[in-house]
């Protein structure tokens, strides 16, 4: 493909090859991973945030926060609406099946902090979304869930059909626990161990993701980040590709195309 980027053939050779011999491999996710099929990240060039409005002077992280939702769910909602419409319509991309595929050949641990499902929606079948899944549905008062393809026009907040209640995404607000399901499984998935982990798409603020990297990577297992930017990872991982995850991991997987 002639739109590849130029990468140091040696780097891709050394990756190919670990990739390869892997037999556990992890692939910790973020908004980058997503940016290809026109989702927006979080903060940064095109940053979802950076471009909303909010007109009622408080800052994103106070308005998406699990207090703040429990005042006053219409405002947390509105802005949580803002953020589906934007990704409505958008698909997994090439990055997303490339690493589905790769589960038919090693055992593939996906831990991603979108909200977007698209990991699954890939088929990959390990996905541990440690920060849930914006269009799943569940009522704050009988527990109810719901699986949206997307959100509708809906009066906000929208209620459970059963009680009444409150409905609320199954994500995690800014100041909220991380889903007790989801730790239990990260944690599993950590003890086992990796041969292999990649860091795609993610600038790591949070220790959970940061942390399995900088583990790994002072254990001697091999790490690698696939990037456009610099991130607090980057200078700790053994192998960096500075472009796009669908670029970079077609390569990887394809070394000789
Ligand atoms: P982030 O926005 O902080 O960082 C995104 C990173 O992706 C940046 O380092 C950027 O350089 C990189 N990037 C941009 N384009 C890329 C590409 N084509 N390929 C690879 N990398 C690329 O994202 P984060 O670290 O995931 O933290 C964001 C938080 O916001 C998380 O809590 C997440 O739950 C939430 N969020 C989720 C989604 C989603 O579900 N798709 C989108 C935005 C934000
Ligand atoms: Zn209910």
């Amino acid at each position: 493909m002639n739109e590849r980027p130029a990468f140091e053939p040696a780097l891709v050779q050394e990756v190919a090859t670990l990739l390869a011999r892997a037999q556990r491999i992890a692939f910790i996710t973020g908004a980058g991973i997503s940016a290809e099929s026109g989702l927006p990240t979080y903060r940064g060039v095109g940053g979802l945030y950076n471009d909303m409005t909010i007109d009622e002077g408080l800052p994103i992280e106070d308005i998406l926060s699990g207090d703040t939702f429990r005042r006053d769910p219409a405002l947390t909602w509105k802005y949580l609406f803002e953020i589906e419409r934007a990704c409505r319509g958008a698909r997994p991309n090439a990055a997303h099946a490339i690493i589905a595929d790769l589960q038919h050949r090693h055992e593939v641990c996906v831990i991603t902090q979108n909200v977007d499902g698209f990991h699954v929606e890939a088929g990959s079948r390990d996905v541990i979304e440690i920060h849930g899944r914006l269009r799943e549905l569940l009522c704050t008062q009988c527990g109810k869930r719901r699986s949206h393809r997307h959100f509708d026009a809906m009066d906000l907040p929208p209620r459970c059909m059963a009680c009444g209640g409150i409905l609320r995404p199954d994500v995690v607000l800014f100041g909220e626990m991380l889903p007790l399901r989801a730790v239990a499984r990260y944690e599993l998935a950590l003890q086992r161990g990796f041969d292999l982990v990649f860091a795609i798409g993610t600038t790591a603020g949070f220790p959970y993701i940061y942390e399995p990297v900088a583990t790994s990577a002072r254990a001697g297992v091999p790490t690698i980040e696939i990037n456009p930017d610099l991130t607090p990872l980057s200078s700790l991982v053994a192998y960096r590709f500075a472009s796009g995850a669908g670029a970079a991991l077609r390569a990887i997987t394809a070394p000789d195309a």
